[in-house]
């Protein structure tokens, strides 16, 4: 963290106040550069929008930051000292459940678990030594384009680990068709699991909005400021050179400009400025993950022991939010979120998208009888859930977009559909760190 204060004269302009889009801006503010955010909504976070309703906090966005120590948001707040304002708990294994077959599992974290999971058969459990070598001496570079289903065929095909292993990297990819993902992402998400140092997934305390505040917060304290309503209509480029942005009739000039938003918005603000290489083509071949999301507020529930239930006959995942952060529901509340991931196909049949939330409520009152009665906030919303987190084969993490857009100096990317490193929103956590030093490099900012 860097607190001495030198008059900044490298002016960045981010667009998007998401997840991306404020890290970028607390570490270059940390960094020496003047930096101002600017954010079309009036509230930031993005995809990770919190909200209030009758004593309950709603995520309508984001909650687990898997890969515990190791994630970049983790390392970014550490850098900027900011872990006081927002601290991550770990995640307690203990909570963590998955249905099958309408059986209720733990999921087996520890070797012992895995001795003794019935998830998985003793011919399974035999199986798995040699599978979990595999996967741990593989070169993800090799495996972009080939569909982990079919990989897992060729020394996973015991029924029982073969539906072990999609599971484990189903939820976590946020994938409809988790057969269809690329072996690469899968061999990146598993390995973690697989070799855990420190918790395997960490939750922010007191939500998101915690950490979102927390970047502000330090762009503030660096002389920055981050501005809501303030939508970015077009970029000033000339000569191959950033220039500015124009919002709301006024321009805001930088020498570095970090676009920060889904490839969508992307296309619309660069209609009028071209650039080579993001052409409407390109940008629109990106897929997001798409699904459904019902949140439910509760009231007078007995339970202590279920925080999250994978769902994988269901596409789906489910998390009772509170059992990690109890200052997200009222007293004797509990916050469910059920995500449904769907495919394109699903997502066009409005049939099949009302039957998430009765889908849903049916399981629900199967572990808990009387359970609809108790529902005091509901919401189901259609979401694109993560852009770059597709990583299927035909959509490689590869083919994603570049942060350093080399056609324009001073042009950078930041976000999940970026080509940066991780899983879920580690690409929009990562995309910010390799943002910032590039920055940092070429303009010689002061830290
Ligand atoms: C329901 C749900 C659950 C999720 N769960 C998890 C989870 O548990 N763990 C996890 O790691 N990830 C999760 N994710 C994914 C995670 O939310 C995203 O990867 C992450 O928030 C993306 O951040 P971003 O900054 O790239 O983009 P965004 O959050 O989309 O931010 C982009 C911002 O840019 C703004 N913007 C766009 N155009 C303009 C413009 N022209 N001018 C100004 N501003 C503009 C937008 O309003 C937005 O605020 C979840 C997502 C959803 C929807």
């Amino acid at each position: 963290m860097n607190t001495s204060r030198t008059a900044p004269s490298h002016r960045v302009v981010v667009v998007g106040g998401g997840l991306a889009g404020l890290a970028a801006g607390a570490l270059l503010a940390d960094a020496g550069a003047a930096v101002t955010v600017l954010e079309q909504r009036p509230v930031l976070g993005g995809r990770a929008l919190v909200v209030q309703q009758k004593g309950f906090t709603l995520n309508y966005g984001l909650h687990y930051i898997v890969g515990g120590h190791a994630s970049p948001h983790y390392r970014i707040l550490k850098q900027l000292g900011k872990l006081d304002a927002a601290p991550l708990t770990p995640v307690k294994p203990r909570l963590l459940h998955r249905m099958r077959g309408g059986g209720l599992f733990h999921v087996p974290s520890t070797p012992l678990d895995l001795l003794t999971t019935k998830l998985l058969t003793p011919r399974g459990k035999l199986g798995l030594a040699r599978a979990a070598v595999v996967i741990l001496s593989a070169d993800p570079e090799t495996l972009w384009r080939v569909p982990v289903g079919e990989w897992l065929d060729g020394f996973a095909r015991e029924p029982s680990l073969r539906t072990f292993f999609l599971d484990l990297v189903g939820p976590l990819s946020f994938e409809a068709d988790p057969e269809a993902l690329s072996a690469a992402h899968f061999v990146l998400a598993v390995r973690p699991l697989l070799m855990p140092k420190g918790p395997i997934a960490l939750y922010p305390a007191g939500g998101w909005i915690r950490m979102f505040e927390a970047f502000k917060a330090h762009i503030e304290e660096h002389g920055g400021s981050v501005q809501t309503k303030a939508g970015v209509e077009r970029l000033e480029i000339a000569r191959d050179r950033v220039e500015g942005v124009w919002s709301d009739g006024v321009l805001y000039p930088a020498e570095s400009i970090v676009l920060a938003v889904p490839p969508n918005d992307l296309a619309g603000l660069l209609k009028e400025t071209p650039v080579d290489g993001l052409g409407p083509e390109r940008l629109n071949a990106i897929r997001p993950t798409m699904g459904v999301a019902v949140d439910l507020g509760v009231i007078g529930l007995h339970n202590e022991q279920i925080g999250t239930i994978e769902l994988p006959e269901m596409n789906g995942t489910l998390g009772v939010h509170n059992l990690f952060e109890p200052s997200l529901a009222p007293q004797d509340g509990h916050v469910f979120q059920f995500l449904r991931f769907m495919t394109p196909d699903q997502m066009a049949d409005k049939a099949e998208v009302d039957r998430t939330e009765p889908m849903i409520l049916d399981v629900l009152e199967g572990i808990w009888p009387g359970f609809t009665q108790k529902i005091a906030v509901r919401r189901t919303l259609i979401r694109p859930m993560l852009t770059a987190a597709s990583h299927r084969f035909d959509q490689p993490k590869p083919d994603l977009l570049p942060v350093d857009v080399r056609t324009v100096t001073g042009l950078y990317l930041a976000g999940d559909a970026t080509a940066s490193a991780g899983e879920l929103s580690h690409s929009a956590g990562n995309s910010a760190l390799t943002v910032a030093a590039l920055i940092r490099a070429r303009a010689g900012l002061p830290r």
